[in-house]
């Protein structure tokens, strides 16, 4: 039985924690006495406690975010009435600021708060050694920001079922020089770099198990040109088909060095996340966000027509400044520079941003419930912040989901593709009134119905659209509100060459 079990809720199976992996890593002697459990979302927390202590262990260490704070709470509070003995120590970052007043923070005994991945072995080797009686620490331990020359890193502990089937997660750097208010990371100066021969080495041995996806977590990837282009030239050296690279970079900063580089990989073995949040530049200086807008429009011409980078651009709802109409041309502006996905993002509180600056002059008003979104503010009510939320829902499940690529466009046809989409979103709410749980069939009929029925567009142009993108998904069936403005003697198609990437990017890239 193991004296420490480190634990967390991650959002999905897929998602391996990485934060549990470096504190393990980094335990010292005490790794022999510790174990990983990790859990997911939808798991019952009774169920996770009961797992958690049938181990048995003297202390548990609970990774805490956005997502798992209120499951984890439920956990934390069944393993402290069933054994109040054992310690419960905290970490992550819905634990690193605002404490006060957190039920799960009252729930546990400690808080590390900060980067913990050296500070937990510490505190786990004082609770250790003190036994029965309490170490004399305080409850809330801020700990140093540590440096990477001191700490191993986590990579030995993915397990070959991490490799075989789930998102191994890696980083070149850690922090942000920039200060965007709404962001955690605009805290986390200054940027700290992994040292590049033991990362390498790493990488290596990553491919040599087998690894086909890396998700680089850094912050602003393409921050430090040389660092990026020497990660970049290093997989490309070694690429083979299948493999995935993800990454997330600043816009407005894509030097020729760069993009030979990118330019070289084959088409769908790239994604950037690329986040550009508002294209309102007096908003952006209220939230300390300045880019360069024409040198970011240049770098997306250039991703889209000499790269098969896959873009994942970021637009943020509800920022202070920011109005319905200015978000409306910001998200068309976007539209026309081409990414294959448009992430909505609906504006959160996290905890310990600046962002709260604001609160009083635009009226913020957030969920007091995690994620914390915002509900409203001066300029977008709640009815239209309820709106926008609608439309950043369904444009993930038509817009960016890769389903709908030659019809999504027909909503809008040559008009604005805010107002386009808005008018579908608010369309297909009023017919089903529900955001989820919606059949691809279904959705497929609907879009038909909203298309020639609801804007009159001709069916026998709108039909092979859509069945076009019903076969991109590999079906061949021809559904039923389609066949009368079919050709009824279609040959099937050639079965596609399908590509080894994930399942969104890849129906992108047919
Ligand atoms: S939003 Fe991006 S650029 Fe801004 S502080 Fe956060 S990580 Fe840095």
């Amino acid at each position: 039985m193991p004296d420490i079990v480190l634990t967390t809720l991650n959002a999905k199976y897929v998602h391996a924690a990485f934060g549990l992996r470096y504190l393990m890593a980094n335990l010292g002697e005490l790794q022999s006495r510790a174990c990983i459990a990790e859990f997911d979302i939808n798991q019952r927390p009774l169920d996770i406690a009961e797992q958690l202590l049938a181990r048995n262990p003297r202390i548990i260490g609970f990774g805490i975010y956005i997502w798992n704070v209120s499951p984890t709470t439920e956990v934390v509070a069944a393993i402290k009435k069933v054994r109040p003995d054992i310690v419960v120590v905290l970490g992550g970052p819905e634990v690193s600021y605002e404490t006060e007043g957190q039920k799960i923070v009252e729930l546990a005994d400690y808080v590390i708060t900060g980067e913990g991945d050296l500070k937990f072995a510490e505190v786990c080797a004082e609770l250790l050694k003190a036994g029965e009686t309490r170490p004399a620490l305080p409850k809330i331990i801020p700990a140093e920001l540590p440096d990477f020359s001191r700490l191993t890193l986590p990579y030995e502990l993915y397990t070959e079922d991490d490799v075989a089937h789930r998102i191994i997660y890696v980083e070149a750097s850690r922090g942000c020089p920039f200060t965007c208010e709404f962001c955690l990371s605009s805290l986390d100066i200054p940027v700290r770099q992994v040292p590049m021969p033991a990362l390498l080495e790493h990488l290596q041995r990553l491919l040599d198990r087998g690894v086909k996806q890396f998700k680089f977590v850094d912050r602003t990837f393409n921050l430090n040109v040389n660092v990026s282009k020497t990660i970049l030239e290093f997989f490309l050296a070694r690429y083979q088909s299948g493999l995935f690279f993800h990454f997330e970079m600043i816009p407005d900063r894509l030097p020729e060095a760069l993009r030979e580089v990118i330019a070289a990989f084959p088409p769908g073995a790239l994604q950037f996340e690329v986040g550009i949040q508002t294209f309102n530049e007096e908003v952006g200086g209220l939230i300390k966000r300045r880019q360069n807008y024409e040198r970011m429009e240049d770098n997306f011409r250039f991703l889209r027509n000499q790269t098969g980078v896959h873009i994942h651009a970021d637009l943020i709802v509800g920022l202070p400044g920011e109005t319905l109409e200015s978000f409306a041309a910001g998200f068309d502006r976007l539209v026309s520079f081409g990414p294959q996905e448009i992430q909505v993002g609906i504006l959160k509180r996290l905890r310990g941003t600046p962002i709260v600056r604001h609160d009083d002059t635009f009226k913020m008003v957030y969920n007091p419930h995690p994620p914390y979104e915002i509900l409203q503010n001066r300029l977008v009510d709640f009815a239209t912040m309820q709106k926008l939320r609608r439309f950043a829902r369904y444009w993930d499940l038509v817009g960016n989901s890769g389903n709908f690529i030659e019809s999504t466009p027909l909503i809008w046809r040559e008009g604005s593709p805010f107002e386009g989409f808005m008018r579908w979103s608010e369309w297909l709410h009023a017919k089903i009134g529900r955001t989820d749980s919606i059949a691809l069939t279904r959705l497929m009929e609907l879009l038909f119905e909203f298309l020639t029925v609801e804007i009159r567009q001709e069916a026998r142009l709108v039909a092979p659209k859509l069945w076009n993108d019903y076969r991109r998904g590999g079906r061949h069936d021809k559904p039923a509100f389609l066949k009368d403005y079919l050709p009824e003697d279609e040959s099937k198609p050639e079965p596609k060459n399908r590509v080894a990437l994930p399942k969104r990017q890849a129906r992108h890239l047919v």
